[in-house]
């Protein structure tokens, strides 16, 4: 991708969810690639493995062009020079994501001055939608066709056993 402004954006994405994808959308009107960098090291207990996470965004994005969906493993700043991109890319919510954001934000600024991070806002319909607030609807049998991709809400139901 040389010479093209590409943008990583990284999470843990369990799953994802359709306030991640918006922050894709508008992230692709400002850079020309986007790599969906899903995190092996999560300090989380996740719901859905690695392989699942990547399937699921890999599913989502097959046919979007200038998006790809890899994962990483070691320090963020390392990844994004490793793959020669320019920024990072997050997404803010509410003045409650702002504190951690910032944060980790100054941590990669401070371990490598040449990676910017870059937020978004995300549209108003999802400024609710979290990955946990999903699985924890799923989890009771909660219609979460209105929060993510199809294919997530399939495998929600099938994680948690729901048939209906
Ligand atoms: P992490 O574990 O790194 O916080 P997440 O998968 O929870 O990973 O989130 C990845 C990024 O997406 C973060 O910047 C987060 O703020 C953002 N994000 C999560 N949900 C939404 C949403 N509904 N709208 C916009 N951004 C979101």
């Amino acid at each position: 991708m040389k010479n093209r402004k590409v943008a990583v954006y990284p999470g843990s994405f369990d799953p994802i969810t359709n306030g991640h994808c918006d922050i894709v959308s508008r992230g692709l009107r400002l850079f020309d690639g986007i790599i969906v960098a899903v995190a092996r090291n999560g300090s989380k207990n996740p719901l859905f493995t690695i392989e699942e996470r990547l399937e699921m965004a890999g599913e989502i994005f097959k046919d979007v062009p200038n998006v790809e969906v890899d994962s990483f493993d070691e320090l963020l700043v390392d990844y994004v020079v490793k793959r020669g991109a320019h920024a990072i890319l997050r997404g803010l919510r509410a003045v409650s994501d702002f504190e951690y954001e910032f944060q980790l934000a100054l941590m990669n600024r401070k371990l490598n001055r040449n990676v910017q991070t870059v937020f978004l806002m995300t549209g108003l319909r999802w400024i609710f939608i979290s990955s946990s607030i999903v699985k924890e609807a799923a989890q009771f049998g909660g219609d979460t066709r209105s929060m993510v991709p199809e294919i997530v809400s399939e495998r929600l139901r099938e994680k948690f056993g729901i048939t209906s």
